[in-house]
């Protein structure tokens, strides 16, 4: 029975991370993962994660019961106020609330369920280009039509404003949209204030649904409220909407898949249904969410202190990340390297859309060791002081 199967595409970063950790050369570089990595190339258990799982496997009162099917109030809460603010009126008004889920793809994946089977809705739009795994999720759930709207303009390297409004505005009505609440995964650019405000100008007149993806709240610039001012304009202007929220970025809980599915509403009266169809949805997938990495956010979302420290770490994460881009800025106008390089330093989080080629690229790996997506995506983290020139010289050689 099973001869029928064909094998599936590998996974790029996947591929890419293997390929890394079996090369033995000295100066290698692995700018593909998209996880946090520390000046010496490790990753990072933030102090206060640390702190708060060693007091929670001492806790004697904690037990292996099953968690609720959405997840704890102390957990969905604090997630959903992390996003919208502790002030929202949508939450004090019980017209919005949160959903344990899977990380971030998790919550996405919950979120287009819900949409599909109990708003109907067919059609979604995703950024060009997005993160990889967008439309998938999306036509797993049973979106019928995946359609793009521009983003990139890569002549310019920078956002293609008037594309994307374009597309926006040919978009159906009830078309989900996939928006990047911040640090817009691969390109590291986000709209400006006044351009979020034009892409809802034009939601609002085509009647749009906004579905936002905050993969890296407080990662981009270190301040978790500035990373959720897109959202919570939207949420200020009335839109109804969800928000697929990951903590395996900013609290670097990558494997212990936390996330949360933030939904707001016009009116609490529709709260209640709402929230028994998600319960459905979620018990006839995985009937209810792991609890140690959620214990961990609430315990230090809940403390003032804990969350002080919490903000101290990912301001030292974005900071590094900051001062890599301006020392691979640096290098390559030092070295005069072809092309313009102020994007770099302009983009925001983790990523950067370098505007290298697919050509280019097999060069960085093959000749140079240099592991990045074959869009010239590269994750900043991957840097480091030891080897940010060497991938500079590498990249300067590639575009010679
Ligand atoms: N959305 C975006 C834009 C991402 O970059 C990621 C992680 N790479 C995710 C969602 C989901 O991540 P996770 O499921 O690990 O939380």
């Amino acid at each position: 029975m099973f001869n029928s199967v064909e094998k599936g595409k590998p996974i790029e970063v996947f591929q890419l991370n293997r390929m890394f950790l079996e090369d033995p050369h000295k100066n290698k570089a692995n700018l593909g993962v998209g996880a946090y990595r520390t000046t010496e190339g490790k990753p990072w258990v933030l102090p206060v994660v640390r702190k708060t799982e060693i007091k929670l496997t001492q806790d004697e009162s904690i037990n292996h019961e099953y968690l609720p099917v959405c997840g704890t109030d102390a957990f969905t809460q604090a997630a959903s106020g992390l996003l919208l603010g502790e002030q929202s009126k949508a939450l004090a008004e019980k017209r919005a609330f949160g959903v344990q889920t899977l990380s971030g793809t998790g919550a996405l994946r919950l979120g287009a369920e819900f949409l599909r089977k109990k708003l109907g809705r067919t059609i979604f739009y995703y950024s060009d280009p997005t993160w990889e795994n967008h439309h998938q999720v999306f036509t797993n759930a049973g979106f019928e039509t995946a359609k793009t709207y521009r983003y990139w303009d890569q002549v310019n390297r920078q956002i293609d404003f008037k594309g994307l409004l374009a597309d926006l505005s040919e978009a159906p009505e009830g078309a989900v949209i996939i928006l990047h609440a911040c640090a817009h995964n691969p390109t590291g650019s986000d709209p400006t204030q006044d351009q979020w405000k034009q892409i809802a100008d034009v939601m609002e007149q085509k009647r749009l649904f906004p579905f936002f993806d905050s993969a890296y709240q407080g990662f981009a610039s270190g301040d978790p409220d500035k990373d959720a001012w897109a959202v919570r304009y939207f949420v200020d202007r009335g839109f109804e909407l969800v928000c697929a929220q990951s903590f395996a970025k900013n609290f670097g809980l990558y494997c212990e898949r936390v996330g949360n599915l933030t939904i707001v509403q016009k009116s609490s009266k529709t709260t209640e249904a709402v929230h028994s169809q998600i319960t459905l949805l979620v018990r006839a997938m995985y009937s209810n969410p792991p609890a140690f990495g959620s214990r961990i956010v609430s315990a230090v979302l809940n403390d003032p202190q804990l969350r002080q420290e919490w903000m101290d770490c990912i301001k030292t994460m974005s900071s590094r990340i900051l001062q890599m881009r301006a020392a691979l800025y640096g290098h390559l106008t030092r070295l005069n390297t072809p092309g313009t390089w102020n994007h770099i330093t302009e983009q925001i989080g983790m990523f950067s859309y370098t505007g290298l080629n697919e050509k280019q690229v097999r060069i960085l790996i093959e000749e140079f060791h240099i592991y990045l997506l074959k869009t010239g995506r590269i994750n900043m983290c991957g840097l480091n002081e030891s080897n940010v020139e060497y991938v500079a010289k590498a990249i300067h050689c590639a575009v010679t």
